[in-house]
């Protein structure tokens, strides 16, 4: 008897089996060519599958689950052996921006190239591991596990020479790109657990981003503290949010010449039931990593609108010109970007009855410098008929040449140069200059923290029109600073 087809064996299917019965208690059986190739062919689709799953299909290193198998496989070879293991978590610096200003396709090619040197970096011969492991986990984060004979020291150093490889410039396009990393190191024990080392790693690596990128942050404990701190502090903002803990302070800003009240600055602030008042420095910061910048700034846009329309509508108050509210980068970068802003800012116009040329939206240099969708942003709110402001000018990036490229209307003069003016001529000089260069584009200026008579006469004499600073007044409360500016209005104030 000859039997063809599918049959069963032991829960398996097996195609192609031939049985034949040699006599009464002995059969034979024979499994045909085409089943044995269809099941290699088979296993060899499960291998690739499988290698598929934990490889990285853009980089080709293994991805987040081969990579934290990796990590748990180093931290095995640590139990019984003398060496020592560093784990790193690696990050580009601005990579977002690189991606939106070169294109996804060259940002591609980027982290190519980065998962390349990381491949093919190579500890001292005299190191049992020839190469670094490493894998992606994801977007522009890589893991990597530098393995040493002997203490932590040489793993150090060798992840020091790792980072400042990947910090070298790239061949991208054909052009060279300068692009840093920031990188963070956990000395692992052999009894760590894998996960927690890469997320005390990640941790240092947002240390090293936070301070300036561009270098290796080992890990301390301390960080895990600040950041349970961060995390506490997230979830009290977003209360605050929610059932108002927060307000809007305005500090005026005047005219030079005669010390009259032109407008106002609006400066967020917070006061937290235990800690109380909190720096904005602080908070916009949380807010910008938690994305509650955009409920936070349209808080201020509305309020401070809301106030200032109210002033314009009391006797006198026609004579105040100008709202100036600070935005921040994640309000005006990112895809869509332009039209949440815009939006936000016309109903809060529209919510006040104030005209669009009484707001003036302050961006940091470095801002307005880069970035297309900044650019497009700030096109959208020019577009709706308010002013620009470019805050903090002389800290950033730009320089005088650049500014005719930018689209703004004034330009603020950081503290830190009104606070030298008296002391130091190239301060005074670079001072004199920003002034005649904005003047000469059709710019107003505004000298940021003047707190002295010597400084405010100083800055009239440039030629800078307006200013503000404890010598005129600190940020107030609303009804303070209402009190105030119908006080020294220019009517009030004229000789
Ligand atoms: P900024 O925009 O440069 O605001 C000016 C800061 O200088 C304010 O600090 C103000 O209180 C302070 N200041 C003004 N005059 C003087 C002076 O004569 N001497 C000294 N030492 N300081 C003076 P504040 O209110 O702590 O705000 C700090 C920063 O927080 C602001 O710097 C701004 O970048 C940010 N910020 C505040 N409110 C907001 C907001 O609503 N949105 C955004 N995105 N950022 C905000
Ligand atoms: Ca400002
Ligand atoms: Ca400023």
């Amino acid at each position: 008897m000859a039997v063809r087809g599918p049959a069963v064996r032991g829960g398996l299917q097996v195609l192609g089996l031939r049985l034949l019965r040699l006599d009464a208690s002995t059969l034979m059986a024979s499994v045909s060519d085409i089943t044995l190739a269809e099941q290699r062919e088979a296993q060899r689709l499960n291998a690739r599958l499988r290698t598929a799953s934990r490889t990285d299909a853009l980089t080709g290193l293994p991805n987040r689950v081969a990579g934290r198998e990796l990590v748990a496989e180093a931290v095995g070879r640590l139990r019984g052996g003398t060496h020592s293991l560093a784990v790193l978590v690696i990050n580009v610096d601005r990579f977002t921006m690189l991606n939106t200003r070169l294109g996804t396709a060259a940002g591609d090619e980027l982290l190519r190239q980065v998962a390349h040197r990381l491949s093919g970096a190579l500890v001292p011969e005299s190191w049992e591991a020839a190469q670094v492991p490493a894998a992606r986990f994801g977007g522009d984060e890589f893991v990597a596990l530098v393995e040493a004979p002997g203490r932590g020291e040489d793993a150090l150093r060798a992840a020091v020479n790792l980072v400042d490889s990947l910090c070298r410039p790239y061949l991208v396009d054909g052009q060279f790109c300068h692009v840093t990393v920031s990188a963070g190191l956990v000395p692992a024990a052999a009894q760590a657990d894998p996960d927690t080392l890469v997320e005390d790693a990640g941790l240092a690596m947002r240390e090293a981003k936070r301070t300036g990128g561009g270098r290796l942050q080992p890990f301390d404990p301390a960080l895990s503290q600040r950041a349970r701190q961060r995390a506490a502090t997230e979830a009290d903002l977003r209360r605050a949010l929610e059932h108002g803990g927060l307000h809007v302070a305005y500090q005026p800003i005047v005219a030079l010449h005669s010390g009259a009240a032109t407008g106002v600055e609006a400066l967020a602030r917070w006061r937290h039931p235990e800690r109380g008042e909190v720096s904005p420095v602080e908070f916009i910061q949380v807010a910008e990593e938690a994305g509650l910048i955009g409920a936070l700034g349209e808080f201020v846009l509305r309020s401070a609108c809301q106030a200032f329309a109210g002033w314009r509508a009391q006797p006198g108050g026609e004579a105040l010109q100008v709202l100036s509210v600070n935005l921040s980068r994640a309000q005006l970068s990112g895809e869509a970007q332009a039209a949440t802003i815009a939006g936000q800012v016309q109903r809060a116009l529209d919510a006040s009855g104030l005209p669009a040329a009484c707001l003036q939206l302050e961006v940091t240099e470095s801002l307005a410098a880069q970035d297309a969708s900044v650019q497009a942003s700030l096109k959208a709110l020019k577009g709706l008929g308010v002013k620009l402001a470019l805050d903090d000018f002389g800290t950033g990036y730009s320089s005088l040449s650049s500014l005719q490229q930018l689209p703004v209307d004034v330009v603020k003069i950081d503290r830190s140069f009104v606070m030298q003016a008296e002391s130091s001529l190239h301060h005074r000089v670079l001072i004199e200059a920003t002034v005649m260069v904005a003047g000469s584009l059709g710019m107003h200026t505004v000298a940021e923290g003047i707190e002295t008579p010597g400084q405010a006469a100083l800055l009239a004499a440039t030629g800078c029109g307006k200013g503000q600073g404890y010598l005129y007044a600190r940020p107030m409360p609303p009804e303070q600073a209402r009190d105030w500016l119908l006080a020294h209005r220019p009517a009030a104030t004229a000789p």
